[in-house]
């Protein structure tokens, strides 16, 4: 695929830019938070949307990774050093070039209408759910978040979060916050919320689709799956849905919770 085929099949205005690393630091053991300067993408993008980036080292395909927060010009991603695409990532220095494609797919969809919004983060689902809360307090809109973690040292810090929303956090062994899991708090503020917003594992989303917890309140999650091409192209990332096959990369990643077939969805 020549770069040209590139520009030429990006969605929605998405944009092809080579941008520079402001930069990149380890904020938690072994993620990372990565400015780059992208005006093109930085200025478009909308919350729970991603982008696909060219990792050097042995990587052939692009990586998903979600837009985490925007500056006017600048655009910040939040990432877990995992594999071979990341872990280059994360050696990256300010001022090298990074060829980057977006913003892709399609993210979270807030009314109008709904004032109290519940935002529910799973480890790393909180790089997506920055940039939500970020447009949502702007709005002025009431925000809660769950904030879940394994234990205190994978918890997000608090200095990096917007101002002006609730934080409830959640640690599996209890060495901060709460001890369980975010799902466990989720009764507790869901009457007072119009709707919620999902980003977290699939172990996270399971335990609410088995245990009914959402009640019938409407939420919208960010599916996180294997995707090549990142634009429609592949049909790698298809998913069977009530509304028939979707991709996660073009129709979503943010899907409405009830639209997901869960019973059917054995590969995330
Ligand atoms: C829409 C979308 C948004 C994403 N946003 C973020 C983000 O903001 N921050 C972040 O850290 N990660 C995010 N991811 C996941 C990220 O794309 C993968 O972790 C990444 O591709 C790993 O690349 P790698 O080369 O480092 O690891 P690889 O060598 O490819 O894999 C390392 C490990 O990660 C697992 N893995 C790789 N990709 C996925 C995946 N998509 N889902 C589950 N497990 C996977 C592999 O099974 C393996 O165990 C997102 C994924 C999607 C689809």
């Amino acid at each position: 695929m020549q770069e040209n085929d590139i520009d030429n099949i990006t969605q929605n205005n998405a944009a092809h830019s080579i941008c520079s690393i402001i930069s990149n630091s380890e904020v938690m053991p072994g993620v990372f938070l990565m400015w780059l300067e992208a005006a093109d993408i930085a200025k478009k993008a909308k919350p729970g949307q991603f982008i696909m980036i060219q990792c050097g080292g042995n990587t052939l395909f692009r990586r998903p990774i979600s837009i985490h927060r925007t500056e006017e010009s600048k655009l910040a991603i939040l990432y877990a050093g995992l594999g071979s695409g990341t872990q280059w990532l994360s050696k990256q220095k300010e001022h090298t070039p990074i060829d980057i494609l977006g913003p892709l797919g399609n993210g979270y969809t807030v009314n109008n209408d709904d004032k109290n919004l519940l935002l529910i983060a799973g480890g790393m689902g909180i790089a997506p759910l920055t940039f939500l809360a970020d447009a949502a307090v702007s709005q002025g809109k009431n925000v809660t978040l769950l904030l879940g973690a394994q234990k205190e040292e994978m918890v997000f810090p608090g200095n990096l979060l917007p101002d002006g929303i609730k934080c409830i956090v959640t640690t599996d062994d209890g060495s901060m916050g709460i001890k369980g899991r975010t799902t466990d708090m989720l009764s507790a503020y869901l009457d007072e919320a119009d709707r919620v917003f999902a980003c977290g594992p699939a172990p996270m989303y399971r335990t609410m689709y088995k245990n009914n917890l959402l009640m019938n309140k409407p939420c919208q999650i960010s599916l996180e799956v294997r995707m090549a091409c990142g634009m429609g192209v592949c049909y790698g990332c298809t998913i069977n849905t009530r509304h028939g096959l979707k991709q996660v990369c073009h129709d979503g990643p943010v899907f409405d919770f009830d639209d997901i077939l869960w019973d059917e969805l054995v590969d995330i």
